[in-house]
């Protein structure tokens, strides 16, 4: 663990980025079922509306564009990004993210490849991990398969994702998603020998 200026320890700091379809959230979740650590997922603001099955407080805090633009002028996000364009927001809230750190969790960040860039330059100590899908063929297919956007949508997140893959570099550890099993099994081994010196 390392410690802030108050020499408060704190448990380590883990961001996720990756295109939109890689499996981000898919490998989180099987993450905090099955790597034996006490892993946290921040749940992020986001003005997206939600897809079925998503739970207001579980996946997201869905929020008006009037109560993100609130907690965004009170300060009260670490990072927030225009992630698609066209107005659609997302932000971490600062203050979960340092309460679990406090509390002995190790917090995920599942965020896009601007938003985790702003929190690593301020936090060099965080272990990085960037989710790649194995091909920009195989991320549309699973966009598609996924079922959740329209055409314009996955349109506008593959022309993203084009950009988003050249970041993969700037992170500390590369994850190909292509066996879902194996690639949990990698994230969580990244985890257990980076957590302890990051
Ligand atoms: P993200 O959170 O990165 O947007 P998801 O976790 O929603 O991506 O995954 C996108 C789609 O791809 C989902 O339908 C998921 O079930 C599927 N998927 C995830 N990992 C794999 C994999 N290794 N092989 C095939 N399909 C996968
Ligand atoms: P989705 O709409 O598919 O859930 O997420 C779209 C993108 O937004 C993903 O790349 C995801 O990682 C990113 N994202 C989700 N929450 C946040 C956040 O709080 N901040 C930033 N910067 N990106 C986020």
């Amino acid at each position: 663990m390392e410690s802030d200026s108050n020499n408060t320890e704190l448990a380590p700091l883990i961001i996720i980025s990756g295109p939109s379809g890689a499996g981000k959230s898919t490998i989180v979740k099987r993450l905090l079922e099955s790597c034996e650590l006490p892993l946290e997922l921040s749940i992020s603001a986001t003005t997206r509306q939600p897809r079925p099955g998503e739970t207001d407080g579980i996946h997201y805090r869905f929020l008006t564009d009037e109560q993100f633009r609130a907690h965004r002028d009170n300060g009260d996000f670490l990072e927030y990004v225009e992630v698609f364009g066209r107005g659609t927001w997302y932000g971490t809230f600062e203050n979960d993210v340092t309460t679990s750190r406090k509390n002995g969790k190790w917090i995920i960040l599942e965020i896009d490849v601007e938003g985790a860039m702003k929190v690593a330059k301020n936090n060099p100590e965080a272990i990085t991990i960037f989710i790649h899908p194995g091909s920009l063929e195989e991320l549309e297919r699973r966009l598609r398969d996924r079922g959740t956007e329209t055409e314009e949508k996955i349109l506008r997140r593959l022309e993203v994702a084009k950009r988003e893959l050249d970041f993969a570099p700037s992170y500390k550890h590369i994850v190909i998603n292509e066996n879902l099993d194996n690639a949990v099994e990698q994230v969580c081994q990244v985890l257990k020998s980076n957590g302890g010196s990051t």
